[in-house]
């Protein structure tokens, strides 16, 4: 991918998740990496999503110099550094406030598995991170700690971060973290949940 292509891919996934309500006003944060060229772009910190364009992305190495960018980074680009440094593997990362889901954090609990899509899509279940102040690297080294073997956490009292090859995986994944929060939420309404269990769990990963 081209710095270019980087630039438009987190402006376009960054405009559909604030349309699908993952997030409100200028909360949320998105970024792809690339290692080669050890290259991040994220979204700048308070520019409306109704309104930003791929030229307002910030391009910057993993310890914060400033390559490109009219805007400051994210808020929150510490905690993207972080995951992209413990974790190789991944490439793009999507964090959210996005409700249903926000709401187990603020329960600091994590979301069980109750749905069969959770186990290809997620791993399984949702783990909570420990609460780490906002804006510091504790933030990303929280939520690597719980993401061994996982897609995606729970941040405590603050949302939720997915992680992905892409920005349509990590999308993916954030969308399914949400959706299985407000299921769950509903079916807590509705009386006690059953859970999948290990084997079932284990049928679906590797039968
Ligand atoms: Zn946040």
């Amino acid at each position: 991918m081209t710095i270019q292509e980087m630039r438009q891919a987190v402006c376009d996934w960054s405009k559909q998740s604030y349309a699908e309500k993952l997030f409100a006003g200028t909360s949320g944060n998105l970024s792809v990496y690339d290692k080669e060229q050890d290259v991040m772009v994220i979204t700048p910190t308070s520019v409306p999503y109704e309104t930003i364009t791929p030229e307002d992305m910030v391009v910057l190495r993993l310890d914060g110099e400033i390559l490109e960018g009219n805007y400051r980074p994210s808020s929150e680009w510490r905690m993207h550094a972080a995951v992209y440094q413990a974790k190789p593997e991944v490439s793009a990362i999507i964090h959210t406030h996005s409700p249903y889901a926000t709401a187990f954090a603020v329960n600091n609990r994590g979301i069980p598995t109750i749905l069969i899509e959770m186990v290809p899509f997620l791993g399984g279940d949702v783990p909570l991170a420990k609460f780490a102040v906002p804006g510091t690297r504790a933030v990303g080294d929280e939520a690597v700690k719980v993401l061994a073997e996982r897609t995606g956490c729970l941040l405590a009292n603050h949302g939720v971060l997915a992680i992905g090859a892409s920005l349509e995986q990590a999308h993916i994944r954030a969308v399914y973290i949400e959706d299985a929060a407000k299921i769950c939420s509903i079916a807590m309404a509705n009386g006690p949940i059953v859970t999948m269990s290990e084997a079932d769990i284990a049928a679906m990963k590797h039968g």
